[in-house]
């Protein structure tokens, strides 16, 4: 059997459940177990894409038993070398609003007890990866521009802080995400991110805000978040995230000019 393939992957989190039409349904093996559902292989804008849910397609896993490893794994497989991953987040700032998207550029992990490397030693050699420049700036400048041409409102950088969940923050949490210089706060895209860094895949954060967290000082008439709100705002931008994704994948060189890629060559310890 030929094995199917695709270029670009598509991680689709709270809210996105779907996106290819007319996609063909498959079951990926991995060594780290089965990834979260089944994998949709089909073309969008004239691409092969591979589509996922990160929660399954009935949100059935929640972020601590997402099984990252297995489902990077099955898009390495699948012969994917560009990540897009959508997420819901919350805001710690007040001017990035519920509604707005936010493309990251920077993380700060405070999840634990996930597994959180395929470098876990023998037989992997020992290998540190740099996660200085954990996103892929090539397809986030792509994506500033498609959040022009689709007419949404975005923030083209953001340091999104990683919590273990599920529980939302408390207040002082909230405070001190801030103060430490996070942006918006989630729980899944750690360490989502490290592993498609250790497979040399590109990464792209498409997160839309569905709240304020648990509140911003500058404001106390905000509430703190509910699960109620965080859904319905989903909801409400499920359209204009796929609209986004399309018009992402219709623009990407097919070649890539980013240094992804490399992110392991000189990463592995060699003791001669
Ligand atoms: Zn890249």
């Amino acid at each position: 059997m030929t094995k199917q393939k695709a270029e670009i992957g598509v991680i689709g989190g709270s809210g996105l459940y779907s996106l290819l039409s007319d996609g063909k349904a498959i079951d990926v093996e991995t060594k780290y177990g089965k990834p979260s559902d089944s994998i949709t292989i089909g073309e969008l804008a004239g691409r092969m894409v591979a589509f996922l849910p990160r929660h399954g397609s009935k949100h059935t896993i929640p972020p601590h038993k997402v099984p990252y490893r297995a489902n990077i794994d099955a898009m390495s497989q699948l012969g994917v070398e560009r990540i897009i991953s959508t997420s819901a987040v919350g805001s710690l700032r007040a001017n990035l609003m519920p509604g707005d998207f936010v493309f990251p550029d920077q993380f700060i992990n405070f999840s634990h007890g996930r597994e959180d490397t395929f470098f876990d030693g023998e037989p992997e050699p020992v290998t540190h990866v740099s996660t200085a420049e954990p996103y892929c700036d090539e397809m986030r400048q792509i994506a500033v521009a498609a959040g022009d041409t689709t007419n949404v409102k975005y923030h083209n950088t953001g340091t999104v802080i990683v919590v273990s969940g599920p529980r939302f923050s408390t207040k002082a949490e909230s405070r001190f995400f801030r103060s430490i210089g996070g942006d918006i706060v989630n729980m899944t895209q750690y360490p989502e991110i490290a592993l498609a860094k250790e497979r040399g895949m590109c990464f792209l954060g498409i997160t839309v805000i569905t709240d304020y967290d648990s509140g911003v000082d500058e404001n106390r008439s905000i509430e703190p978040v509910t699960l109620d709100v965080v859904n319905a705002r989903m909801s409400a931008n499920v359209g204009k995230t796929r609209a986004l994704i399309t018009e992402i994948i219709k623009t990407l060189p097919e070649k890539r000019s980013c240094s992804c890629k490399d992110s392991l060559v000189n990463a592995a310890v060699s003791v001669k």
